[in-house]
């Protein structure tokens, strides 16, 4: 965002305003991590500040400070639509297409005169927010949100709450510091966020290292169902809805599961598909390594988006039919090639 772009908006943020954080639909760390940290910081910074969440959040970011104040739009959608109605200002993060706050709090969020402020690092951002805080080549919106606080000269006001928040969503965007996302810059913004008092190893033990035997079991049978297409260096898994269901799955129970695909040496393009009943649709989510482009790969064919080594969509087709579909596709892409 340019300075002057900036110093706008510092001026409507100087008087107290009511106002809404959304992150996007199916939130993950770093969605969850920026929602909490923005909204702890806008209340020292005398505001009226909820965050609405488009559905629930899943359980490993339960413990976060402020999780509980949380109103989820799919549960007291009554209720969130008067606060939205009132809101003079709504941050969306981590996402950069209105239809990402899912397709419910969408139609709300577009019938909105407050003034609208992006804050993300998706690539190909949509123009629909009148401020645009956006930046593809940082590793996570939690990066940029202490970029943003940063810039507004109130490094002094993050506390504990916001440094743990911010510290969760670098570390759970990045892999754990592992993906070519993580820059020089987001080990300085780390290392100040521990000085401020988050605490590493609880955070990583709290996202970690807190599962149950199902969800183990759960990958168990994902790894069983592993496919490798060694010709096209891709590895991918299904679970159907019955495997979901045998295991008591619940929402971010197969997180993590799609990077072991990238574990296997060769590997550069890993998928996974979840099935959903519900909803009727296959959930997908695409991993790569290098220069081999998932955003692009998801937008062209699955109905979704997201950055050059980690996008999702989705699919109407049943699992077998999906599956036949991807592996037709792969084909094409002669860079997948083995040479
Ligand atoms: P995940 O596979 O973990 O759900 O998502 C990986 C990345 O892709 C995240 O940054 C997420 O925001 C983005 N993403 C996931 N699903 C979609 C989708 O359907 N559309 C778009 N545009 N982005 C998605
Ligand atoms: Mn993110």
């Amino acid at each position: 965002m340019e300075e002057k772009q900036l110093k706008s908006l510092e001026s409507i943020l100087a008087e107290p305003k009511n106002i809404v954080i959304v992150p996007h639909v199916n939130p993950d760390g770093d969605a969850m991590g920026s929602t909490l940290a923005l909204q702890h910081f806008l209340k020292a910074m005398e505001h009226n500040a909820a965050v609405i969440t488009p559905n629930n959040y899943p359980d490993f970011l339960e413990w976060l400070p402020g999780s509980t104040g949380v109103i989820i739009f799919e549960d007291e959608t009554e209720r969130a639509k008067k606060i939205i109605a009132q809101a003079d200002v709504i941050f969306t993060l981590d996402f950069n297409d209105l239809t990402r706050s899912g397709y419910q709090m969408t139609d709300v969020l577009k019938e909105s005169s407050a003034t609208f402020v992006m804050i993300d690092h998706h690539q190909e951002p949509e123009r629909y927010a009148d401020f645009m805080y956006s930046d593809a080549n940082s590793s996570s919106t939690c990066e940029l949100i202490y970029d943003f606080i940063n810039r507004l000269n109130r490094i002094h006001l993050i506390t504990v709450d916001i440094a743990t928040c911010l510290y969760t969503g670098i570390m759970t965007d990045t892999g754990s510091f592992r993906f070519s996302s993580t820059s020089s810059n987001t080990h300085r913004v780390i290392a100040d966020l521990i000085d401020k008092g988050a605490n590493n190893a609880m955070i990583h033990e709290n996202i970690f290292d807190t599962k149950t035997p199902q969800q183990l079991r759960l990958l168990g049978v994902a790894l069983k169902n592993l496919k490798v297409i060694e010709e096209f260096q891709t590895a991918y898994i299904t679970l159907s809805q019955e495997e979901l269901n045998q295991s008591g799955f619940r929402k971010g129970g197969t997180e993590g599961f799609v990077n072991y695909g990238l574990s296997l040496k060769g590997i550069v393009f890993a998928v996974i598909f979840i099935e959903n009943k519900q909803e009727g649709i296959i959930k997908i989510s695409f991993r790569s390594k290098g220069r081999f482009d998932v955003n692009k790969f998801a937008r062209a064919h699955f109905d979704g988006g997201g950055h050059l080594n980690a996008a999702g969509g989705k699919s109407g087709k049943n699992m077998e039919d999906t599956i036949l579909h991807f592996e037709s596709l792969l084909k094409k892409y002669h860079n997948l090639k083995k040479k």
